[in-house]
């Protein structure tokens, strides 16, 4: 049958006329539809988060040998593995438990037994990382009990390192999954290695969820001009990174699980973001033996040199002359392309910390972040988002949205346009609507190829981001200007 054919066949549950369709078309864009969107209390549309097991998996792929396994529903891992792929364009290897309806009645632990013992004997991982859907989640399965009795009947070894994390996606976001499982790993793995005046001399990073690798290349990088010895922890880059050298390996890398254990005494440890890791570094700075520090993701020259100064304070280490020429070419490129940005509006979605980090960027380029929505963020976060835009003229009149979803993003941009929008890939819907350019930073960008290997944090982030950025505004300029605007140069 042609595809015409099977349209035809096609009938609305409610037939509208052309001009009805037509006439909400142009109200979803008016100041009236935005005031009724915003009063919108039941539902959420398109929200620019994901939930919390997705955080989870994130750190369970980045240690060596570990093998992410879903205690709950099929479909759910399969969306977890699916948005990992299409996002790095990379295997994402992860098992499942498959619970089904007589799990969902009688509880869940024969499907962790069968499913833990074959994922030992097919797949030999040197870690199980569990982690639960929402299913389990309701029923109230007790991991805690489930995965003792597994190892006591056998299923595992009992010296199989296997750290677990409730990770209802009902309450919270990938970030707070993020949190629990690297909390829970690092308390598995650490368990009985403090020494007592050790020191590794080591650094811990943390870099949170993060589905830039470019950007935990360039924190390693970065240590390594600085001389500091490191273990980077949930370590995804050559996990989700791996070449392409005719070979399939089921494990491609990940932080050494001794190095993970040992991380307990090293010299500091230091995360990179601090929503997606705030209990984690509550228990870190308790049980640590170095220093701890949350440190905002380095994004523009400010934010980059105060890595760099707390990294050379922690170690006692100069600034490479590489690094500071580095900066002078950061500050050399946005100087040359800040007339193009500077004054232009933007409206901008993600992460919390991605978020507070792309603002800074802007603010330094004396762009104004109009619109900034996160759809979901405490009220802490508000106050240092507002603190932020208040300490820049360029920050006047911007507002902070949060807990609200791209549909309001919409209805935002409809009513109040701008001229860019920075985020991911969920928010090409409202930009095609608005007609409005949306340059893709975050996670996920499933639409574009390897973004997630340009690092967008540090002087050399500064400088793609900024590139993005003019390049498509001088795109457009070209694109449309009338014929005796179009210059050869710009
Ligand atoms: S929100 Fe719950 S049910 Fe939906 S994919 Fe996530 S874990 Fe599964």
């Amino acid at each position: 049958m042609s595809e015409a054919a099977v349209v035809e066949k096609v009938r609305n549950v409610t037939e509208h006329t052309s001009e009805e369709v037509e006439k909400v078309k142009n109200w979803i864009n008016t100041e009236e539809y935005k005031e009724k969107n915003f009063a919108r209390e039941a539902l959420v549309v398109n929200p620019a988060h994901a939930c919390q097991p997705l955080g989870a998996q994130m750190v369970a792929s980045g240690f060596e040998g570990s093998l992410p396994f879903v205690h709950g529903s099929q479909g759910c891992a399969s969306y977890f593995r699916s948005t990992f792929t299409r996002h790095f364009r990379e295997p994402s290897a992860a098992t499942c438990d498959a619970m089904t309806e007589d799990g969902a009645v009688f509880g869940g632990q024969n499907n962790l037994f069968e499913g833990l013992e074959n994922a030992y004997s097919i797949y030999k991982p040197k870690m199980i990382p569990v982690y639960t859907t929402c299913m389990p989640e309701v029923i109230g399965d007790d991991l805690t009990a489930f995965i003792r009795n597994a190892k006591n009947d056998g299923r595992i070894p009992e010296d199989l390192p296997t750290p677990y994390a409730n990770t209802p996606s009902f309450n919270g976001t990938h970030l707070h999954g993020y949190d629990s499982m690297i909390k829970a790993v690092l308390q598995n793995l650490t368990t009985d290695q403090k020494v007592e005046d050790k020191c590794t001399g080591k650094l811990n990073i943390i870099p949170g969820f993060d589905g830039n690798v470019g950007n935990l290349r360039e924190y390693k990088r970065i240590c390594d001009m600085m001389d500091i010895p490191y273990t980077m922890l949930a370590d995804i880059s050559d996990v989700f990174d791996s070449g392409c050298d005719g070979e399939y390996k089921m494990y491609p890398g990940g932080t050494k699980l001794e190095d993970a254990a040992d991380s307990i005494n090293a010299k500091a440890t230091i995360s990179m973001q601090k929503y997606s890791t705030t209990s984690t570094m509550k228990w870190v700075g308790r049980e640590f033996s170095g220093a701890s520090e949350i440190l905002p993701m380095p994004f523009g020259i400010k934010k980059t040199d105060d890595l760099l100064l707390k990294l050379a304070e922690l170690f006692g280490k100069e600034i490479p002359a590489e690094l500071k020429a580095e900066r002078a070419r950061a500050v050399d490129a946005m100087t040359d392309a800040h007339q193009y940005i500077h004054g232009k509006k933007f409206a901008i979605f993600g992460d919390p910390d991605y978020v507070i980090g792309i603002v800074t960027f802007l603010l330094e380029m004396g762009a104004r972040p109009w619109h900034v929505l996160v759809s979901r963020a405490t009220k802490k976060f508000q106050k240092e988002m507002d603190a932020l835009l208040a300490s820049s003229m360029y920050g006047e009149g911007c507002t902070c949205y949060v807990n609200k979803d791209l549909w309001h993003m919409r209805s935002l941009l409809m009513t109040d346009p701008v001229e860019g929008i920075i985020g991911d890939t969920h928010g090409k819907w409202a930009a095609r609507d608005a007609k409005i350019p949306l340059f893709r930073v975050g996670f996920p960008i499933i639409d574009r190829v390897n973004l997630h290997r340009t690092p967008v944090v540090g002087y050399n982030g500064a400088i793609s981001l900024l590139s993005m950025i003019a390049n498509k505004f001088l795109d457009i300029t070209d694109e449309t200007c009338e014929d005796q605007w179009f210059e050869m140069m710009r």
